[in-house]
């Protein structure tokens, strides 16, 4: 179950990945963009952690929703409003849930990407976290179907999200600043793939 608590975790464990790679992202950013990805995942996620306490009182929806606008404005950049977009979205279909089993974490996260797809404009193989995402959704599918339980379905996301940030290396980019070096994109792996395997790795530390 996602509840309250371990959304919290799951911002928590995101916030120290970011932090401990904050170096990596950057690097990854410097060789096709504009290398500040590390340094806006960390801002972003360090400001979400500074603001939980207050979050206390709210219910898990809202709490998903403040999460989505903290992100979309602390981020910056491009995959500010993309991760905003993911968690603003999704919260929308939490109602007053005060948890989330595999199949409504499912919905969540299934309607979140839409909308970051949607603000992105952007489609698989265009090099972008999208093809983080996309693989996790459709593991996540598979394995909910095949009977699994949360911790096994959200293993099996993170193997998927790991798998999906390793084939953008040899993606040529057609969306966001790496897009513009064309095929000089490729063999580089993307920033923002990076971050979401390690946002999907965040949230299974958080479940197991
Ligand atoms: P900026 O490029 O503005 O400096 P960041 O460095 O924080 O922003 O984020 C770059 C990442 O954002 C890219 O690696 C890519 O994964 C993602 N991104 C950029 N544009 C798009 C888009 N249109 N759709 C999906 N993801 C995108
Ligand atoms: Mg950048
Ligand atoms: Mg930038």
């Amino acid at each position: 179950m996602l509840t309250k608590a371990t959304a919290f975790a799951w911002f928590n464990n995101a916030a120290t990945l970011m932090t401990e790679h904050k170096h990596e992202l950057h690097l990854l950013d410097a060789a096709i963009g504009d290398g500040d990805h590390g340094i806006n995942m960390d801002r972003g996620f360090s400001k979400l952690i500074h603001n939980l306490p207050e979050m206390e009182h709210l219910c898990l929806g809202e709490v998903l929703k403040q999460t989505g606008m903290v992100l979309l404005s602390n981020i910056g950049g491009a995959s500010g409003p993309l991760y905003g977009a993911l968690f603003i979205k999704g919260a929308a279909t939490v109602g007053d849930a005060e948890a989330l089993d595999a199949s409504a974490l499912l919905t969540f996260l299934d309607v979140g990407v839409t909308g970051l797809i949607t603000r992105g404009r952007t489609e698989e193989e265009d090099k972008t976290m999208y093809d983080v995402w996309a693989p996790v959704l459709r593991k996540y599918k598979q394995s909910l179907e095949a009977g699994m339980g949360m911790e096994q379905i959200l293993e099996e996301c993170v193997h998927a999200a790991e798998l999906g940030m390793k084939a953008t290396i040899p993606m040529l980019a057609r969306k966001g600043r790496a897009s513009y070096l064309g095929e000089r994109s490729i063999g580089h792996q993307d920033p923002g793939a990076t971050s979401s395997y390690y946002l999907v790795t965040a949230l299974y530390e958080s479940i197991r």
